[in-house]
Formats: structure tokens, C-alpha cells, sequence
């Protein structure tokens, strides 16, 4: 769609310097996309991502400021945090411990050894996927109905994160999937017994039939998201059955986070993984595991980068799907 202002002549050097130039605010092109069957929908305003923001921040430093909580209680997480009642789970660079506020019957953090909570790399990714799941098989042990298992992460203040060091959390609850991924599992089952046809096997082929998809690893797709929940947001998907732990999974997601780290320049990002409950998973066989990835913007910028749009209506984005695939690629 398209929209047009009147700007007054006073305003208009102002624009220049903002915009590039009057035209660009006089006419603008606003784009929505709807997937029509999930109700997922973005309004991408290219314009929004070069507003001016009231006391932007000058001279600051994140390196310095993630050194400055050193020898905080995650760097010596056996006694900084308490141990779940089924105890600890070690992988090779991050260990378990519970989450001292519950959001779920089951909630660990996962902490990484280092305290720097953007130096991880492929094999730290995979490690987290692997000792999250075993976190979750064990949590289980003690409580079988809790199945549906989650793996999020926030990095860093700008996400959510309380804390800076590095760290990941995983849940598991019982009852329906949390909602979003139940919500998932029902647009997934309704379209198969509507048209037949694997709802996000074709999410994923509209997205390649547009060049918005790169072969990460075997049977693993980054998707740039034409519906995005915010800025840069990716999708990486396996394959249905595929499990996350899967190695191929693993590489492929580790990849995308280290590329979006570096070759986008990504500092605040939340990430979560979705996939089916461990057991008594009926119907859910053409859900693969999901990670979505989204970009939470310059962690020293002063407003949120969500607002009643993003949380009661449609997301605005400003950035373009098609110039984040490219620079992934
Ligand atoms: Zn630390």
C-alpha cells in the first residue's frame, strides 16, 4: 500500500538529513505480508528503521560493560545458582542449574563457562541443544507427563536477559505445548486435513521459490521469514522427525547464530527452539524442530524496540528479508 504526507516546508531539510530526501516521506510504499493460514503478518515500513530517537547513546561500549559483571554468580555457577532436586547436568562448556524464579514446573538455566555471552561458536551451540535435551530427559524421568519441552535464549539486557553472563534456559511443563508452538500444531493439522499438503514444508518452498532460503546443512533450510515477529528474524528448519540433537540440525543452527553474530553484526538476539513434546506426540508428525532467531537491536538504544504494534496488533519492520538473506549467503 501506499501512503503520502504534506510536510511543510520548515520540516524539509530536516527530512533530507533523516530520509535522504522530502520524496521519500512525501510518498511511501508500505508492504504487508499475511500467511494466510497461520495469521502471521508483518508490516515491513522501511522509513521506521531510520527514525531519530530522543537521547540516542553516544560512546558506549559493550565489551566493556559485559567485562564490568565479571566473577558474577553464573561464573561459578555450582554455587551461584541452585541445583535442581534431580541434580546437575554438565556438557562439555555449560552445566545446569534451576532457575531460582520458576516459570514451569521444570525451568533450568543453562550456563556457559564463558561469561561473555557472545563468545560461543558451532560447538557451544551444539553442546547447549545436547545438554538441554538431557536436561529434559532426566527432568522427565521423575514426572512423565511433562513432555513438552522448550530451549530459549536471551542474550543479553536489550532480549530480556537478567543476566549478562551467557546462558540459555530450558523448560519443560506438562499439559498442551506452550502456546505458541500448540498454536503451530494446530495450523499444522487443520491445513493437512483442509488441502492435504505440509503446511511447513510449504512455508519453506514459498520461501525458496523467492530466494529467501539457504541449505545450511543436509535437510536443514534458513529461512529469511517473510512474516518476521521483528527485525531479521530466521527461521532455521530440520526436517520432520529430524530431532534437534541431530547433528545436522546442530551445525546448521550453529552456523546461522554465528553468521548473524558476525556477518550481521548481531549483539541482542532471542532465540527458541520448537518442537514437538518428547512423547504422546499424536499428530505431530510434520512438525520439525523450528529455532527462530530474532534481532532485538542496539543494546544501548534507549526505547524498546516493541510497542502496542508488536504486541496487540501487526510487527513493523524496517529491515529487508531480501538483504538479510544476501548477507548471510
Ligand atoms: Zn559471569
Amino acid at each position: 500500500m501506499t501512503g503520502s504526507t504534506s510536510p511543510p516546508p520548515e520540516l524539509e531539510p530536516w527530512l533530507t538529513e533523516t530520509f535522504g530526501s522530502v520524496q521519500a516521506v512525501r510518498e511511501q510504499t508500505v508492504i504487508k505480508v499475511r500467511n494466510p493460514v497461520t495469521l502471521e503478518e508483518t508490516l515491513f515500513a522501511p522509513l521506521r528503521a531510520r527514525r531519530p530517537v530522543d537521547g540516542a547513546p553516544a560512546g558506549h561500549d559493550l565489551a566493556a560493560e559485559i567485562a564490568a559483571t565479571e566473577d558474577d554468580p553464573f561464573c561459578h555457577p555450582e554455587t551461584g545458582t541452585p541445583a535442581e532436586a534431580t541434580g546437575r547436568v554438565r556438557g562439555r562448556r555449560v552445566i545446569t542449574g534451576a532457575n531460582a524464579a520458576l516459570a514451569d514446573a521444570h525451568h533450568a538455566v543453562i550456563v556457559f563457562d564463558a561469561h561473555d555471552p557472545l563468545d560461543f561458536d558451532v560447538e557451544l551451540v551444539a553442546d547447549l541443544l545436547q545438554t538441554g535435551r538431557a536436561w529434559a530427559e532426566r527432568a522427565r524421568e521423575s514426572d512423565p507427563a511433562a513432555v513438552n519441552y522448550l530451549l530459549i535464549w536471551n542474550c543479553l539486557w536489550r532480549a530480556g536477559g537478567s543476566i549478562i553472563h551467557g546462558h540459555a534456559q530450558a523448560l519443560l511443563g506438562s499439559g498442551p505445548h506452550y502456546a505458541r508452538i500448540e498454536r503451530l500444531h494446530r495450523d499444522v493439522a487443520a491445513y493437512q486435513s483442509a488441502h492435504g499438503g505440509d503446511l511447513i514444508e510449504e512455508i519453506v518452498a514459498v520461501h525458496r521459490s523467492l530466494g529467501l532460503t539457504i541449505d545450511v546443512a543436509d535437510g536443514v533450510t534458513v529461512v529469511a521469514n517473510l512474516t518476521p515477529v521483528k527485525e531479521r528474524e530466521l527461521l532455521v528448519v530440520g526436517l520432520a522427525g529430524m530431532d534437534e540433537t541431530d547433528e545436522r540440525f546442530a551445525a546448521g543452527l550453529g552456523r546461522t547464530l554465528v553468521a548473524y553474530r558476525d556477518r550481521i553484526g548481531v549483539r541482542s538476539f532471542n532465540m527458541a527452539l520448537w518442537r514437538p513434546p518428547l512423547a504422546q506426540a499424536d499428530g505431530w508428525t510434520l512438525v520439525p524442530p523450528i529455532a527462530r532467531i530474532v534481532d532485538r537491536g542496539d543494546p544501548f538504544q534507549r526505547p524498546s524496540d516493541i510497542g502496542a504494534m508488536e504486541l496487540y496488533a501487526t510487527p513493523i519492520v524496517g529491515s529487508d528479508p531480501y538483504e538479510l538473506i544476501d548477507a548471510l549467503r
